[in-house]
């Protein structure tokens, strides 16, 4: 059975926090809200406990989880050899969307991290998942909070919608304030390279870490069977219906008018983007607000399956700041790109 708790997660209630982390200390599963998306936490020093993470998500076994801690002490206990350097240059981001690869310690079982000797760490900026942790008393290794492949979750009725009988207990919070993970950074082989884009924008993180190295999969734009990061080679984001990606704004604009595709194709986009739509439309927010828009994507990507539309062809964004993880989540949410009505009319037929 699943319980469901509604709280603030700026001022959550001290019952809720209590009972939350009396289930992390007994070996049980809790969804909580984090600032990026909802996790799905469990004890990180116990491998039983983690392992029904991946039963819960059906997550592959080699797809390792990020280790979430309450205050930088607690790193002692996750992460061994970390230098005063990069303590001070942690102590920049945290609480914040940053996680970064350290060696794991000798307290973290080889099923969080999926059997590498690094482990992912951050601490993150939401009241309610700090006092969690503290009241638990252990670090909490928690992964996005959706089932493997479908978008993650950015809004507790989709939490509950989705994992209500798979998991111990669900904090019920409304939509997170990121709505897009973590940005993902090793510093292990001498250079700083980014796994995952993400929340924290790479310019702001370059200004501690140095030179970041941008990789093809940094930015979704190449699939390997040899991945940086063991969860790249997942499909990842998905909603369950044809997402396409419009080659450039002007089509999009093209298939917006055509009364032909009205009750068959769904335009997610911005703001600007659907005003001048005919055809049913998910707003992304204002086009130049990109906070706005990475916050509301995957709410937009489970909406979408929801609609009577059998396809749905979502705008470009631009890729600097956030819009570089923007961009990341949109590719592989989708199943490649469409620039012809042609193509279109083929994939409905
Ligand atoms: P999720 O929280 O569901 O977005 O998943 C966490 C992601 O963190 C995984 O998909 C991995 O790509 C990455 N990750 C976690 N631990 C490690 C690790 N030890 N080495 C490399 N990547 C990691
Ligand atoms: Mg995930």
């Amino acid at each position: 059975m699943t319980t469901v708790v509604k709280t603030d997660p700026a001022k959550p209630s001290d019952a809720s926090i209590e009972a939350a982390a009396e289930v992390i200390r007994n070996g049980g599963l809790v969804v909580f809200p984090t600032e990026t998306v909802y996790g799905l936490g469990a004890n990180a020093y116990s491998s039983e406990a983690c392992l029904k993470i991946f039963s819960a998500k059906e997550r592959p076994p080699d797809n390792p989880l990020i280790v979430h801690i309450s205050d930088i002490g607690m790193l002692k206990e996750v992460a061994g050899n970390v230098s005063r350097e990069m303590l001070c240059k942690l102590e920049e981001v945290w609480p914040g969307p940053v996680t970064i690869l350290l060696p794991k310690s000798k307290e973290i079982p080889d099923t969080v991290t999926g059997g590498s000797t690094l482990v992912a760490v951050r601490m993150p900026d939401n009241i309610l998942s700090l006092e969690l942790i503290r009241k638990a008393g252990v670090p909490i290794a928690a992964p996005s909070a959706n089932i493997s492949t479908r978008p993650s979750i950015t809004d507790s009725k989709h939490a509950i919608e989705e994992l209500d009988g798979r998991v111990d207990f669900i904090f019920d919070c409304g939509p997170t304030v990121q709505g897009i993970e973590s940005t993902i950074i090793d510093v292990s082989g001498g250079e700083c390279t980014l796994l995952r884009a993400g929340a924290k924008p790479v310019e702001e993180l370059e200004n501690i870490f140095g030179p970041i190295r941008l990789t093809d999969f940094s930015r979704g734009l190449l699939e390997s069977t040899v991945p940086l990061a063991p969860g790249m080679k997942y499909r990842h984001y998905s909603p369950r219906k044809k997402l396409y990606l419009a080659s450039s704004e002007p089509f999009i604009r093209e298939v917006s008018g055509r009364n032909e595709f009205l009750g068959k194709i769904l335009i997610i986009g911005s703001e600007e983007t659907c005003s001048k739509s005919r055809l049913q439309c998910i707003s992304l927010g204002n086009e130049n607000n990109l906070d706005e828009v990475a916050r509301n994507l995957f709410s937009a990507l489970r909406e979408f399956d929801k609609t009577q539309c059998d396809i749905g062809i979502i705008q470009p964004f631009g890729e600097k700041g956030k819009g570089l993880a923007v961009m990341n989540r949109i590719r592989k949410a989708s199943s490649g790109y469409v620039g012809s009505l042609d193509s279109l009319l083929t994939f409905l037929a």
